[in-house]
Formats: C-alpha cells, sequence, structure tokens
C-alpha cells in the first residue's frame, strides 16, 4: 500500500507539469525528469541513474547511466521535447563509476545518429577526457563507415568538448548556473551539482557518503536528489559490504539528519543501493532494501516532504 501512495503523488505532479506547460509554453516552469533511476544492479524498471533539468526548453542531463538515450525518448514522446535525443547537447558527470557513466557512449553516437549536428558539451571530474577518447577510439570504425559511407552522417555531431571541472560555478547560460562541489565517495573523485534557474534551486547529491556539502548547497533548495540504502538492508550484509558503504554511501537516517539541515522543499530519493543483498539475491534481503523501508526509515528521520522517484517521473 504504501508503495501505490508514493506512486500516486508523482504521478499527479507529472500532470500538473504537463498543464502548466500547455498553459504557458513560452514562461515554464523548471521541470526534474528522472530519466534513471537505478544503480548498478541490472533492474529492468529503473535505468541507470541519469537525471534532466530542463528549462526554457533546453535539457541539462547529470550522469548518463544505461539507458538514458531511450529514457530522453521516452520523456520526448509524454511531450518534452527539450528531450528529443537530438537536443541532447549538454551534461554534467557526477563521477565516473560505471553505473553513472555506462550511457555515455549512447549519448555521445546515438543522438549523432538522429541527426545531432551540434558537438556533446561534457562536463565531469578529471579523467572525463581520457574516458571520452577511449570511447571514441573503440567506435572509430563506426564512425568511419557512417561520414564516408551511404549513411552520410554529419561530421561534427559526434565530436564532445570536455570540460573537467574543479568545485565551483562550472557552467553559466541564460536559463542556469550549475555549481559543482566535492562529496566523499571513497576514494573516488566526486561531485554533486546545484542548478539554480529562474524559479528554482535543485541539488543532486551525487554517490556520497554523509558531508555538509549537501547541506551547504542545499539550504533551503526547492528540490534535494539524494542516494541511499537502508539500514535494515546494512544489517544483513557481510561485514566488508557495510566497510564499502560505510565509506562510500549514505543511510536513510544520515540523509534524514542531512535533510533536516539542508531544508529542501522536497527531497526526492534515487540511486537506492543496496551492495550486499543485489549480490546475494536472497528475497529477505531485497525486501529490507526496499523502497517501501527506505522511505520508512528516512520518515523516522526527517519529517519533510519526501518521495521515491521512479523512471520518468517529472517533478
Ligand atoms: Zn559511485
Ligand atoms: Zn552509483
Amino acid at each position: 500500500m504504501i508503495r501505490r501512495a508514493c506512486i500516486g503523488v508523482p504521478l499527479l505532479l507529472v500532470l500538473a507539469a504537463h498543464f502548466a506547460l500547455a498553459q504557458s509554453p513560452g514562461a515554464e516552469k523548471t521541470l526534474v525528469v528522472m530519466l534513471g533511476t537505478g544503480t548498478p544492479l541490472p533492474d529492468p524498471a529503473r535505468s541507470g541513474p541519469a537525471t534532466a533539468i530542463v528549462t526554457n526548453e533546453t535539457a541539462y542531463l547529470v550522469d548518463a547511466g544505461t539507458g538514458i538515450v531511450r529514457r530522453a525518448a521516452a520523456a520526448r514522446d509524454k511531450g518534452l521535447k527539450a528531450l528529443e535525443p537530438t537536443n541532447l547537447r549538454i551534461a554534467f558527470l557526477t563521477h565516473l563509476h560505471a553505473d553513472h557513466t555506462l550511457g555515455l557512449p549512447d549519448l555521445m553516437i546515438t543522438p549523432w545518429i538522429m541527426g545531432r549536428k551540434e558537438p556533446l558539451e561534457l562536463y565531469g571530474p578529471e579523467g572525463t577526457q581520457a574516458m571520452v577518447n577511449h570511447i571514441l577510439a573503440a567506435y572509430s570504425v563506426d564512425r568511419e563507415i557512417r561520414t564516408e559511407g551511404l549513411e552520410h552522417s554529419n561530421n561534427t555531431g559526434w565530436k564532445v568538448n570536455v570540460h573537467e571541472i574543479k568545485p565551483g560555478v562550472v557552467f553559466e547560460d541564460a536559463n542556469v548556473t550549475v555549481t559543482a562541489f566535492a562529496v566523499r565517495h571513497g576514494n573516488v573523485n566526486a561531485y554533486g551539482y546545484r542548478f539554480a534557474t529562474h524559479d528554482r534551486t535543485i541539488v543532486l547529491s551525487g554517490d556520497t557518503s554523509p558531508t555538509d556539502a549537501i547541506a551547504e548547497n542545499c539550504h533551503g533548495c526547492d528540490i534535494l536528489i539524494s542516494e541511499a540504502y537502508t539500514k535494515a538492508s546494512f544489517d544483513l550484509v557481510p561485514a566488508e559490504w557495510q566497510k564499502y558503504r560505510l565509506t562510500f554511501h549514505t543511510s536513510a537516517q544520515e540523509l534524514g539528519a542531512i535533510a533536516a539541515k539542508a531544508k529542501p522543499g522536497l527531497l526526492i530519493l534515487y540511486h537506492r543501493g543496496n551492495a550486499g543483498c543485489d549480490q546475494a539475491r536472497t528475497e529477505e534481503c531485497r525486501e529490507a532494501g526496499s523502497e517501501a523501508q527506505l522511505l520508512r526509515e528516512v520518515r523516522q528521520a526527517y519529517s519533510g516532504k519526501v518521495v521515491g522517484a521512479h523512471d520518468l517521473e517529472i517533478y
């Protein structure tokens, strides 16, 4: 029942968002589109982590998990033209873990095959350029065939302008100011992002263990999007997985404390990690890491508005 109730509210938000778009196409509300809410777990219902901030008919992507371009096309089919694959031109990576970048070749190549002429503008941590170079090298045969053969693909849209970032303002245009801040994700060079548009401030935690940077950057923001894992599942996994979780991720209880300081208008849960249980694949372990359990635990620690996100929901 809890799960049903949680699904119901975002669907209303989706409808309200569409209504707002239909009413005033010129000055629409900034929207958050959950393209992928998953983790490395190959859950058919959840693509790898990817989020779109859509404002002034322009999409700004955060992370490129598995399935990103297909989920964008599905959002396009719901009426969001900014997520037409050929319009995917600007993306920010929180870090280079595979679950956040397995869709990067897709994001580089598929929109180009569909006709994108502009290079992808890609912001990410140190190492992003090397990753892009390797992907370009891996697909060089395909690129030659498409540009020199009968497909007649353009010779610009496959390119990527990489911007390796440091903490601070990393992007600014007429629609949005994007600030990157360092987070604590074990030994990984990882960032969270803050998006400030004409009407909303949205903060994404990226993957992180507890850090003051989340509350400092949200500070009463409209939306905080965060990862979290459950204490119930933590208690069931072996000590080495517990150590991993403590070093790399945030528990429901820790997130509750962070959100109480950050005071977001809405806390959105995604990337519900269940490391150790995903590998054990027992029913008990799966249940202990369920979305319903995560919401229960976060609500015990936090009295503000919180939802568990699903793919293709719009906030
Ligand atoms: Zn990670
Ligand atoms: Zn991750």
